[in-house]
């Protein structure tokens, strides 16, 4: 049975004309039909978030922040239904919607709730008057997201968008739109006044576009592809509109010779192969100290080995399909690719044959790969699916040029016993964020974000409430 969604525009509930099917990676089969908005679509719902915009922005932030935990209550309450319902839009496993990604969509909404009452701005005094800063809401802005991690994402960005007073319209990937759609419904349960979230749905091509170029949009939140962000930057620069990019990633694991953390080796598969290796933050180059190597690369190939591809409904699985037929066909042609340049499959490389219901879903196996240096294409491109590369070095700077060769800049995670090592690596690094000896512990307060190719701006904490306000300096003259 599939079900029709529908955009949310000032409060209402709004049938499309047409609409995009919606697959279930697991099964290859239709489960919902998203609507496929266009230009006009997307020009009701900026009106109503322009007309919703003074009142929103005069509340008091308590206020803002009183209906921020509604609607964190309202979907907490719902909390399993909104897990199954990422999981089978996104083909990701049960355990890790309902474990990590919605109760971070949670924390996401009550994170800016508290924000919103908590943001302060500067006094400069004793130089040239009294300064003070106001930093007002900019008005209504665009959110846009990617399908990997559906609603964690779009309410990281929504959340601090109206936590500092501005009206949102969002636009959740066409592929997997359904946990946004059901956000919107709470929305209008829980009686948020209409036009403050609005959520449009389509492809980006056409009801993107539409929305950063809209002139009454002040600012874009935009997480997705590297290409995509080049597209947005293009307007948004000329257009002089306020934009944040979260884009790709290819980020190192860095493993040094004295590396000795009980959880390395998991936590290195984690880095490679969770939610299928779809995440922007996955390590998907290991970089080895040549004597680890072999300890390394043995213990990941046991680990990918026992990974357990299937059903993402099944409370046994551990890794779930592509999200989609084409990324599918992309990440195969990588693999095959990274064959043609040389590189030995040591693990996976290969589509997962499943039965019954997941015979057509789209399952890779868990893939290694090693002997490919890091000019080649696999080693510089993003894949975005369960395939990790190793490669070996000797010397420390050999291995911070290895990490800092190619264009992308978001994480890398390093795994050493010495602090020396660990903080001159770190300090190094040419990414946003870095780990040591972890992977992916996230506290929202910090700056997420990356260099390089992988985008402009920074999200989290004061960061996203900065993003989402414009400062206005006042200068009283004293006696
Ligand atoms: P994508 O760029 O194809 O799409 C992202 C969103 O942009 C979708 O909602 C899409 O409909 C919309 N869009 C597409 N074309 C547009 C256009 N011309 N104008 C405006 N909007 C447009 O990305 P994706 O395939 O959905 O997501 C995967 C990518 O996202 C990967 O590259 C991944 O690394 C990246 N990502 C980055 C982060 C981060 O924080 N840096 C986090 C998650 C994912």
């Amino acid at each position: 049975m599939t079900f029709s969604l529908t955009h949310l525009i000032g409060g209402a509930s709004v049938a499309a004309a047409r609409h995009l099917p919606v697959y279930d990676p697991a099964s290859g089969e239709i489960h919902a039909q998203c609507p496929d908005g266009d230009a006009a679509t997307v020009a009701a719902a900026v009106d109503a978030a322009a007309q919703a915009a003074p009142a929103w922005s005069a509340l008091p932030a308590s206020q803002r922040a009183r209906w921020l935990h509604r609607l964190a209550d309202a979907l907490e309450a719902r909390l399993e239904e909104f897990a199954r319902a990422e999981s089978q839009d996104a083909g990701k496993p049960l355990a890790l919607a309902r474990e990590v990604e919605i109760p971070r969509a949670v924390s996401n909404l009550r994170f800016f709730a508290a924000a919103a009452t908590q943001f302060a701005s500067e006094a400069h005094h004793g130089e040239a008057g009294l300064n003070y800063t106001l930093r007002l809401p900019l008005g209504a802005v665009a959110c846009i997201s990617p399908w990997n991690l559906p609603l964690y994402l779009f309410t990281w960005k929504v959340a601090p968008a109206l936590a500092a007073g501005n009206t949102v319209v969002g636009k959740p990937s066409e592929i997997t739109p359904v946990t946004a759609w059901m956000l919107g419904e709470l929305s209008r349960e829980i009686g948020l006044p209409p036009g403050v979230l609005n959520i449009v749905h389509g492809r980006g091509p056409e009801v993107g576009t539409a929305l950063v170029e809209h002139s009454s949009i002040k600012a874009v939140s935009f997480t997705g592809s590297t290409a995509v962000g080049r597209r947005i930057a293009a307007h948004c620069g000329p257009a002089l509109k306020k934009m944040s990019l979260e884009l790709g990633g290819k980020n190192p694991s860095i493993v040094f010779a004295d590396a000795a953390h009980p959880q390395l080796h998991d936590t290195l598969a984690r880095a490679a192969f969770q939610n299928s290796g779809q995440i922007c933050l996955c390590g998907s180059r290991l970089l080895v100290h040549r004597s680890r190597y072999t300890e390394v690369r043995d213990a990941l190939v046991t680990r990918a080995q026992a990974l357990r591809v299937g059903d993402p409904l099944d409370p046994a699985t551990t890794q779930g399909p592509m999200v989609s037929q084409a990324h599918y066909d992309k990440v195969l042609a990588c693999i095959q690719r990274a064959r043609d340049e040389g590189g030995r499959v040591l693990v996976g490389g290969e589509r997962v044959q499943l039965e019954g219901r997941c015979r057509d879903g789209w399952f890779i196996a868990p893939t290694i790969i090693e002997g490919l240096g890091p000019d080649c294409a696999t080693n510089r491109e993003e894949i975005f699916g369960p395939v990790v590369t190793l490669q070996a070095f000797d010397e420390f700077d050999e291995a911070i040029a290895l990490a800092n060769a190619g264009d992308y800049g978001l994480a890398a995670n390093l795994w050493t016993a010495n602090l020396d090592t660990a903080h001159r690596a770190a300090a190094q690094l040419r990414c946003g964020i870095v780990w040591i000896n972890s992977w992916l512990m996230r506290d929202l307060r910090t700056p997420f974000g990356g260099m390089g190719a992988s985008g402009i701006g920074r999200e989290g904490g004061l960061e996203a409430m900065r993003f989402f306000t414009e400062p206005k300096n006042i200068c009283v003259a004293l006696p």
